[in-house]
C-alpha cells in the first residue's frame, strides 16, 4: 500500500541528566494526495475518452469531403462508424453526468423505501428487447416476496440496469443472465442463499456495507458470460476501468464508468457491492442495502400465485 506521510523531527535537547532525545511528528496524507490524484486522472481520463472518438469522427469527416465524396459504397460504411462514435460520445457524456449527479449527493443519506424485487421485474422487462437482440434470455429469481430496502429508486434501477447490462453483453448468444433478489440478515451472508458460482471462484466486496449487521435486501446478477480473472477484480469499480483496452466488439465498446456508478450509489446507500467471478464460468455481482429500522420485515413464507 502506497502511503503519504509527512514528518515534522525536532530534536528534544536532554532534561537534566537524561540522553537527549527526538520527536517525530507523523500526519498521513495519503487520503488528500490520493484525492488530488484522482481528481487530475479524472479529468485526464475524460478528456482522452473524448477525443478519440472526436478525433475518429474529424478523420473521417476529412475522407468525405475528399477522395470517398464520390464513392457511395465507401460513403455509406464511414457514415456507419462515424454515428457509432458520435453514439458512444453520447453514452460517455450520459455516464460522466450520472456520475457527478451521484457524486453530489453522496453523504446525502436515501430516505425511500425501495423493492428490489420490483426493480428487478422492471429492469428486465425495459431490457428484454436488447437480450433477445442479443440471443440472452434474463430470469428473475425471487427468494423472498419482497426484497425492501432503504433508497433512491431511480438510483437502484440505474444500479440493476448497468449490472444487467453488462450480465447481457458479456453473456454468449444462447446463455442465460439470473437476477435473484431476496432479503436477509448480515452482510456477509446476505447473497449466500445464491451459492456459489461452477468452477474455481474469488469473490471480492468493491463496496463495504457501513454496518455489517442487521437485514438486508440483496440483488444479484449473475452471467455465464467469460468470467473475470482474479487480478482484475479489484480495480473493476474504477472510473474508466475496462478488461479490455480495446474493444473489438463494436457493440460491446463500453465507457468503463457502469460499475463505478453502482459503487458510488452503494455507498451512498451505506450498502455493499461484491463481484464472484469464475473465469470461463461466469460472474456474478451482488449488491445490497439495509432493510432500515423502519421498514416492517416481510411476511415469512412466501407468498404464492405470482
Ligand atoms: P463498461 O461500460 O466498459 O461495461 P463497466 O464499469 O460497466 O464499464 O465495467 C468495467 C469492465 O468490467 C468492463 O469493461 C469489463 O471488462 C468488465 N466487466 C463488467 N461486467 C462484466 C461481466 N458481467 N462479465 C465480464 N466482464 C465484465
Amino acid at each position: 500500500v502506497e502511503r503519504f506521510l509527512e514528518a515534522f523531527v525536532a530534536a528534544v535537547p536532554s532534561a537534566g541528566r537524561g540522553a537527549p532525545g527526538a520527536m517525530v511528528l507523523l500526519h498521513d496524507q495519503t487520503a488528500v494526495k490520493r484525492a488530488e490524484r484522482q481528481r487530475v486522472d479524472f479529468l485526464a481520463n475524460a478528456s482522452h475518452e473524448l477525443r478519440t472518438p472526436l478525433a475518429s469522427l474529424s478523420g473521417f469527416l476529412e475522407t468525405l469531403k475528399g477522395h470517398a465524396r464520390d464513392d457511395p459504397e465507401a460513403r455509406e460504411h464511414f457514415l456507419t462508424i462515424m454515428g457509432a462514435q458520435a453514439a458512444r460520445m453520447s453514452r460517455l457524456i450520459d455516464d460522466l453526468s450520472s456520475l457527478s449527479r451521484v457524486e453530489q449527493n453522496q453523504h446525502v443519506p436515501p430516505t425511500g423505501v425501495v423493492d428490489l424485487a420490483a426493480v428487478a421485474d422492471d429492469v428486465s422487462a425495459a431490457l428484454s428487447p436488447v437480450a433477445d437482440a442479443r440471443g440472452v434470455a434474463v430470469h428473475v429469481d425471487r427468494r423472498a416476496p419482497q426484497a425492501l430496502v432503504v433508497g433512491d429508486r431511480d438510483q437502484m434501477i440505474q444500479v440493476v440496469q448497468n449490472l444487467v447490462e453488462n450480465a447481457i453483453k458479456y453473456t454468449p448468444r444462447g446463455g442465460d443472465v439470473v437476477v435473484a433478489v431476496g432479503a436477509g440478515a448480515g452482510a456477509r451472508t446476505a447473497a449466500l442463499g445464491v451459492g456459489p458460482l461452477d468452477g474455481e471462484s474469488t469473490r471480492l466486496a468493491l463496496v463495504e456495507p457501513a454496518d455489517m449487521h442487521g437485514r438486508f435486501g440483496w440483488l444479484q446478477v449473475r452471467d455465464s458470460g467469460p468470467g473475470i480473472e482474479p487480478r482484475f477484480l479489484p480495480r473493476l469499480s474504477e472510473r474508466f476501468y475496462r478488461v479490455e483496452e480495446e474493444e473489438t466488439d463494436a457493440e460491446r465498446a463500453g465507457t468503463g464508468l457502469g460499475l463505478a456508478i453502482v459503487k458510488h450509489i452503494m455507498s451512498r446507500h451505506q450498502g455493499g457491492f461484491e463481484v464472484e467471478s469464475a473465469p470461463g464460468a461466469g460472474s456474478a455481482f451482488t449488491v445490497f442495502a439495509p432493510h432500515g429500522p423502519g421498514i416492517a420485515d416481510p411476511p415469512a413464507a412466501p407468498s404464492t400465485g405470482e
